[in-house]
């Protein structure tokens, strides 16, 4: 591939003007989520044919996992003993612990990631190596009840940097490169399904993966999913694969993902396609879009901090280089946000009457602090496009405070955008950041 290998062309980026468009106010309940009650309501909606009546002991395993939220999903359909997780895999020490409390995979391997090269889910692909269950080497053999067991299910959600529209790197680097991180992570979850020869496979990705590569050279564009599919296809089995999009509805977070659907056609179960998986899911997405998102509000009032923790001692009034530093970079950011039309005219309140010095974020930096107040004016305007203002009952003005203003991660009501490790959600109502445990409640699989 090499040199020959382009960059796909940034979309027109700064032609539409988002302040003058009203936004749309979502349907929001302020019913607090749910796990077992929602995926009651999916199997209802799928009909009692359709699901099991008692528990199927499903053998499965996974890769990539995070949190493990799909084990927390299959734990909640089949209950935590109609299913064994054989393996999982996982980068982070701290998101396989808390798995691991959650959870009860039968191994958490160490996935790895040396600089540019991708190593996730290797030692699944391979005999076994380093498990943070047991700590130690473990081998990575299918085991059910009765001894070793044939895999029914592999998910794996492989890494999605390289090819997610929101990272600088999509528009200079070819996301299908040899070094691509996606294209390593999709490599090696393919390596897995070849090891472990599931009967269903489950691979998880954004909706970046559908965008087209176009090269320098005029050739063909091709998008990932394009390459996915061809090397898909050839995965011994045979499988059939589909593939669809589903959104993160009815949590509080926009989520969209793409979905790659894998049923192998020699499994036993030749009258379940991978086009009937996807027909259901489809209605199960259609239902799940019909319902009302969970705001995020009460997660929001339970991150305030308790009366205990107020002792703390506030730093003092910002030193004169910090504001020289913050007015430097308020200047900066709104004059971005300004070219790239988010915000039009702007007209700053004084220093004094700005988000940054009414809620006192003494510990934010001055970058931190500056982009705040750029985010209040945005959200501002958007709430005059609408007919409100920031104190109107129905909206609760967010904002992530580790991304910059001029990039949309400022809503006006009680949802989020795609939540990343470095994300700091701030309430422009309560002047409260996010907490890790609400962090969680977003994702559902807390309560
Ligand atoms: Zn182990």
């Amino acid at each position: 591939m090499g040199k020959s290998s382009a960059a796909c062309k940034r979309p027109a980026a700064a032609t539409k003007t988002v302040v003058k468009k009203a936004p749309v106010q979502p349907t929001i309940t302020k019913a607090a989520f749910d796990l077992e009650k929602f995926t009651h309501l999916m199997e209802q909606v799928l009909g009692a044919t359709e699901v099991a009546t008692q528990a199927p002991n499903i053998i499965w395993a996974s890769g990539f996992d995070g949190m493990n939220t799909v084990g927390r999903c299959i734990d909640s359909l089949f209950g935590s003993d109609g299913n064994t997780q054989a393996f999982g895999a996982e980068m982070s020490e701290s998101s396989a612990a808390f798995a691991l409390m959650c959870t009860n995979p039968g191994h958490v391997f160490k996935d790895r990631f040396w600089k540019i090269t991708v190593t996730d889910v290797a030692m699944t692909a391979k005999q076994g190596g380093f498990c943070l269950k047991h700590g130690r080497k473990c081998q990575c053999v299918v085991r059910g009840s009765g001894g070793t067991a044939a895999l029914q299910l592999y998910t794996a959600g492989f890494t999605c940097k390289s090819n997610s529209v929101r990272s600088l790197k999509r528009w200079v680097q070819n996301p299908l490169e040899e070094s691509s991180s996606s294209s390593q992570a999709f490599h090696l979850a393919v390596n897995a399904i070849r090891r472990h020869a599931p009967d269903f496979v489950v691979l998880e990705n954004v909706l970046g993966a559908r965008r087209p590569s176009k090269p320098k050279d005029g050739g063909p564009s091709e998008a990932p999913i394009d390459r996915y599919r061809g090397i898909l296809a050839n995965v011994p089995g045979p499988y059939q694969w589909e593939d669809l999009d589903v959104t993160g509805r009815p949590l509080p977070e926009k989520r969209d993902r793409l979905i790659i659907l894998g049923v192998k056609q020699s499994g036993g179960h030749s009258s379940f396609t991978a086009t009937k998986w996807k027909e259901q899911i489809l209605l199960l997405e259609k239902a799940s879009d019909a319902l009302p998102i969970h705001s995020m509000v009460g997660m929001i009032e339970s991150s305030r901090p308790r009366e205990s923790s107020s002792t703390k001692p506030t730093r003092n009034a910002q030193s004169w280089t910090d504001e020289s530093k913050y007015h430097q970079y308020f200047s900066e950011i709104l004059g971005k946000a300004v070219s790239a039309k988010k915000i039009h005219d702007p007209k700053p309140a004084p220093v004094a009457e700005r988000a940054s010095r009414r809620f006192q974020l003494q510990t934010a930096t001055a970058w931190q602090q500056a982009n705040a107040d750029c985010c209040e004016i945005l959200l501002k305007q958007q709430a005059e496009a609408g007919g409100w203002t920031l104190e109107s009952e129905e909206l609760h003005p967010l904002f992530d405070l580790s991304q910059t203003c001029g990039h949309g991660h400022a809503t006006l009501f009680p949802i989020c955008s795609t939540l990343a490790t470095s994300t700091r959600i701030f309430s422009l109502r309560t002047g409260q950041f996010l907490s890790g445990e609400a962090h969680l409640k977003t994702f559902g699989i807390i309560e």
